[in-house]
């Protein structure tokens, strides 16, 4: 905070702190200008934090002829392998053929997709028996398949990326805050936007903060914005909402990752394994409106179980479900009533307001490093930065060591494994797991308070250890236990404490499946 209070005048002001957000602040701030980022709750706690958990060129893609788009985010894959080595993961994915002539084609198509990864390629698809899925895919219906068709793709824990951008930024001179909400735009006399007033949440101080440049990357919040720039501004987003369920990692017992390619309203499913469960989605249901916490429709989860169901032998029920979420994609909204919606989300679109607010929005995760420099490049274009070089496409993210071995969980703190084990070596308590059923140890809770900027519950079991996304029971069950470590290192008092349990029951109650 004391940044705030010497540093009124700032180059770049980003308001959201999601993939994109953080992005730009990196780049801005390794192009060297000082920049500052708030987001109003927590790092990722939009659609950051509820993606696929693909690293990904996108194979829907690539049947629709995006050509270019797929190209492109392949490149931005094989960057994001090398520069957050500790976070992202070679996948391999199986496509049961049930077809012989789906067959042929995914093996075509995805012979295209290794083509245009290029150097960058993370292994060769090829063809395999029906015996050779049977045997990899051990959970799979062998009744009617030909075979399969295996490639490879990237895999990753979406908020943790999100968390280590922000220390990087931080690292690299960004002053980069949650919790701090943005709440009018400020202008100077021509009308031009040259700042913001934002606030503190925990202390509810009111900041007015100047800026050269100020960067709308708030997602599906990004109209909210633009209607502080102009009242009179319509919608131009309209929210479609995509849910994925975890699973026991019994349902899909190997290491591959499953790919249905068409599901009956004609989007892609998968089952992933992702930190010794599986997350099984997505759906794509468009809504009238936003939130922070979106939540699942019975129709959606009906959907999901009813489509693994066709493919699997062991059937999947709603007793099975260890936490469900909802994410958001902003989708463009149609002009006028004979204008069907289409989706933006594929490719990132930056817009630039009368008054010099710019925008950015639509991409995916796997583009963020991209979308980021095509952002401060505007800036530039449009003369409000001074020019300065992109620096970002071999910049190491914080924790990036090298290391390919995930055989204990911890791997994914990457070069802050050792400061964990050092607290577990001061205080063996901290070596303890935090429930029965997770693999989480207290010694990751304490590191996320004092190193990863975590405040309150959920930012701790939402988005630092994903207690939440993997097992919300058991993140329900041991809330009252890390308010009390959080109340202890923050020096917070009992109402505090208390506050934090029930706000954390209540949004984790969302996570749950109602019978
Ligand atoms: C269901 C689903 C699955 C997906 N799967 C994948 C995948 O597997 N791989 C992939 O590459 N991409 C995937 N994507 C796309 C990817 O998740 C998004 O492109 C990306 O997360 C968008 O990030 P963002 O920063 O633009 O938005 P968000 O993550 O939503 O961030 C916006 C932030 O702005 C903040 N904010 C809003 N208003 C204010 C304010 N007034 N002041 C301060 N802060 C504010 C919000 O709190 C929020 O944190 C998926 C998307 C969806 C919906």
């Amino acid at each position: 905070m004391n940044q705030l209070k010497e540093q009124s005048q700032w180059d770049v002001i980003i308001v959201g702190g999601g993939a994109t957000g953080l992005g730009i602040a990196l780049d801005s701030t390794t192009r060297g200008y000082k920049t500052l980022l708030l987001e109003q709750v927590d790092f990722a706690k939009g659609t950051s934090s509820r993606s696929t958990k693909l690293v990904h060129g996108g194979v829907r893609y690539l049947a629709q002829g995006n050509i270019d788009l797929v190209k492109e985010a392949l490149y931005e894959r094989g960057l994001m392998l090398k520069n957050a080595s500790h976070l992202v993961r070679n996948q391999s994915f199986i496509i049961p053929n049930y077809k012989w002539w789906d067959a042929f084609l995914y093996t075509v198509g995805l012979k295209i997709y290794d083509f245009l990864a290029g150097k960058l390629s993370f292994g060769t698809s090829l063809r395999i028996s029906k015996n050779e899925t049977a045997s990899r895919l051990k959970t799979i219906k062998q009744e009617n398949l030909k075979g399969g068709v295996v490639y490879h793709d990237g895999q990753f824990d979406d908020s943790r990326l999100a968390v280590n951008i922000a220390q990087t930024a931080i690292e690299q001179g960004a002053t980069v805050l949650n919790h701090f909400k943005v709440e009018k735009l400020l202008k100077n006399e021509a009308g031009i936007v040259n700042g913001v007033v934002a606030k503190d949440a925990e202390t509810n101080t009111v900041y007015s903060l100047n800026a050269k440049v100020v960067i709308n990357a708030t997602g599906v919040f990004s109209d909210d914005i633009l209607q502080m720039d102009d009242a009179l501004a319509k919608n131009s987003i309209r929210p479609s909402q995509g849910v994925h369920l975890v699973l026991d990692k019994s349902f899909l017992p190997g290491n591959d990752a499953i790919m249905i390619p068409k599901t009956d309203d004609g989007r892609v499913l998968f089952l992933v394994p992702w930190h010794n469960r599986v997350v099984v989605g997505t759906t794509d249901t468009l809504l009238d409106s936003h939130s922070l916490e979106p939540t699942a429709l019975d129709k959606e989860i009906e959907f999901i179980l009813e489509t693994a169901n066709r493919y699997l032998i062991k059937q999947v029920t709603k007793n099975d479900v260890l936490s469900i979420f909802a994410g958001l994609r902003p989708l463009a909204a149609p002009k006028d009533k004979s204008e069907k919606t289409k989706e933006i989300s594929r490719s990132h679109k930056i817009i630039v307001s009368k008054s010099g607010l710019i925008t950015i929005t639509g991409g995916k995760w796997t583009t963020y490093r991209r979308m980021a420099q095509d952002t401060l490049n505007k800036a530039i274009e449009l003369g409000k930065l001074p020019a300065s070089k992109c620096k970002t496409k071999n910049l190491l993210i914080h924790g990036a060591d090298g290391s390919t071995d995930t055989s204990q969980h911890l791997y994914i703190y990457g070069s802050d494994t050792k400061g964990i084990r050092q607290l577990i070596d001061e205080s063996p308590e901290l070596g303890e797991k935090i429930h029965p059923r997770l693999e989480f140890i207290k010694a990751e809770v304490v590191w996320a308070i004092r190193n990863e900027m975590a405040r309150t519950v959920e930012d701790v079991l939402a988005r630092r250890v994903r207690v939440l996304f993997l097992d919300a029971e058991a993140a329900i069950e041991i809330s009252p236990m890390i308010a009390t470590m959080l109340a202890k290192e923050l020096h917070k008092d009992n109402e505090w404490k208390q506050g934090q349990i029930s706000n954390f029951i209540e949004i984790a109650s969302r996570y749950v499946i109602k019978n």
